[in-house]
């Protein structure tokens, strides 16, 4: 089977004795000994394909796994995608209606994306609010624990915290997720407040009042980096 050509850049050096392959934003370079010759390149970097390609995929799902809303005009709620779009109007206001969310920016505002950016978060944040608070009512009643507070923020690297004082906090971007895994979330930090660690006994709790705890879990591992949204 005839097999795609690999393009790539050569970059020579007179301080460099070795040839290496460089993989990064979807190109490949290589650095080699000034004078080498363009034959041996070719093979050693023919001889390296399969790494080169491993290297390329693996870039193409990272980069697809960011989700720039503001960008791609498109956000998940809830599991499901709702369209967005921005436009101008008198005053500053957010409209959501069948399935999409219109992000009206007043004619005054000069800087349009960071508006859009804080608008939409707001939207999310207030979304995502109202749903918990909701649930927290009747998982509270579930599982006999009561929290003193429920905020909703934007965090780097976890979905949900519960402090000594009982405040519990979850992430915004929580927002994208189906709700029967933001559940998950709410059910996991309610627990603690009865058990402050992942003991077996923490887990027992969860899994007594939350049946489906492990496809939860495996949901969060492999979707939970789409959640986070990109705005630059
Ligand atoms: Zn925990």
């Amino acid at each position: 089977m005839e097999r795609q050509p690999i393009n790539y850049s050569l970059i020579f050096s007179k301080k460099r004795r070795t040839t290496a392959i460089h993989v990064k934003a979807q190109s490949v370079s290589v650095r080699a000994p000034h004078g080498a010759c363009k034959r041996f390149i070719d093979d050693f970097v023919l001889s390296k394909r399969t790494w080169i390609e491993t290297q390329l995929l693996k870039q193409s799902d990272f980069t697809s796994q960011v989700t720039k809303p503001l960008q791609d005009n498109k956000v998940m709620l809830f599991g499901e995608w709702v369209n967005i779009k921005v436009s101008r109007g008198k005053r500053s206001q957010t409209i959501c209606e069948m399935g999409a969310v219109e992000l009206v920016i007043a004619h005054r505002v000069s800087q349009v994306t960071s508006k859009a950016k804080d608008m939409l978060l707001a939207y999310l944040s207030q979304s995502l609010t109202v749903y918990v608070n909701e649930r927290i009512a009747y998982w509270q009643n579930e599982m006999g624990v009561t929290a003193s507070d429920v905020k909703v923020r934007t965090y780097k690297r976890r979905w949900g915290s519960c402090n000594q004082r009982r405040e519990l906090s979850f992430n915004t971007f929580l927002v994208g997720a189906p709700k029967w895994v933001i559940d998950y979330v709410i059910v996991h930090e309610l627990a603690h407040i009865r058990h402050m660690d992942h003991s077996n006994a923490f887990w027992q709790f969860v899994e007594t009042k939350y049946a489906h705890k492990n496809q939860a879990k495996a949901w969060l591992k492999e979707n939970g980096q789409k959640l986070e949204l990109r705005f630059e």
